[in-house]
């Protein structure tokens, strides 16, 4: 077993009938790297830079801040790097910023909606992720967008920012892509026209999940209604694919489900672009895509979205022994 997957190394992710797809790392700080290579990652599709903000009494400075940011770029150069802007808030906290008690932190004051009010904060992170940018293949993500208006906003944050490099002098990228995490039913439905201000999409389905499903994610007791195979979620999925498509840009996964065997075929089936993971996932995945053909996937996700539950759905892809 762990022979096979070592053959995987260096191999090409593509699909037995010839279709490339990216299969890159989820990671949190850089000493995250070292899982990045022995998988042999494609990139990183997620950087949680909340990790490099936790555990500590004061904020992290730009300057600490643009280490990390490089020191992952660098390394990684030239595989695409996503650094997703501070997702604060929900589960996660920090002592040295004080968020009110409240009673739905999930649906709460957390991640961009943070950044905007709290801008020194975010600006300070953009600075020093667009520093970073020269040293590598960078590019920006957003976390829980939900309105047009939201991306905009930080849109216009991150060009404010840009200028005052500019009049410092300071030397970034100009060709950084721009990209967001559709991770609230929102912005799925509306992700027609949010594709229209983005050069990307990542659907973080951990929170997908729990926002389309009303479950929390975090809560035992609710856990079975937990479903990555609810159609609801799988519809949502679909649309935000379909739409980054229409739209001209490419579309990628985050969530856990990404390297979920089960889900592989179907999200292959839906023509998903990039899959982001856990490293020590990839190798399996990898191993698993290059068996598939993109044919028969499209089979399997037809009859999957066809079917009305996610136990019809489970016990379908069960018969197919994947
Ligand atoms: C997600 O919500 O799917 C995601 C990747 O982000 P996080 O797990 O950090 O909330
Ligand atoms: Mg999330």
């Amino acid at each position: 077993e762990r022979k096979a997957l070592e053959k995987m190394k260096g191999k090409e992710s593509v699909t037995k009938d010839g279709q490339r797809v990216q299969l890159a790392g989820n990671i949190g700080t850089p000493n995250d790297l070292a899982g990045l290579q022995e998988n042999d990652a494609e990139g990183v599709g997620l950087f949680r830079t909340e990790f490099l903000y936790m555990n500590r009494d004061t904020m992290p400075s730009e300057e600490e801040q643009f280490q990390a940011y490089k020191k992952v770029l660098e390394t990684m150069n030239p595989k695409p790097i996503v650094i997703r802007t501070l997702d604060i808030g929900g589960d996660k906290n920090l002592s040295y910023l004080k968020i009110d008690k409240e009673m739905n932190p999930f649906l709460g004051y957390r991640a961009i909606r943070l950044c905007l009010v709290e801008q020194e904060f975010f600006k300070t992170q953009l600075r020093a992720i667009l520093r970073a940018s020269v040293y590598g293949n960078l590019k920006i993500m957003f976390p829980m967008i939900s309105s047009i208006e939201e991306l905009l906003q930080a849109k216009e944050v991150l060009n404010q920012v840009k200028g005052d490099l500019d009049q410092e002098g300071m030397k970034y990228a100009s060709d950084v892509e721009v990209g967001i995490m559709i991770e609230v039913p929102s912005a799925a439905i509306i992700s027609d026209l949010l594709a229209k201000h983005v050069d990307f999409f990542s659907i973080g389905t951990n929170d997908l999940i729990q926002y389309t499903c009303a479950v929390d994610r975090l809560n035992e007791k609710i856990h079975h209604l937990y479903q990555p195979f609810n159609p609801a979620v799988l519809r949502l999925i679909k649309t935000v694919i379909d739409n980054g498509h229409k739209a001209g840009i490419w579309v990628g996964m985050c969530g856990e489900i990404a390297g979920d065997k089960r889900m592989i075929p179907i999200l292959i089936g839906m023509g998903l672009d990039k899959f982001s993971m856990s490293p020590i996932s990839i190798l399996p995945a990898r191993k698993q895509m290059r068996e598939l053909s993109v044919a028969e996937c499209e089979k399997v996700t037809e009859k999957v979205l066809s079917l009305g539950s996610a136990e019809e759905i489970k016990l379908y892809l069960e018969s197919l022994r994947i």
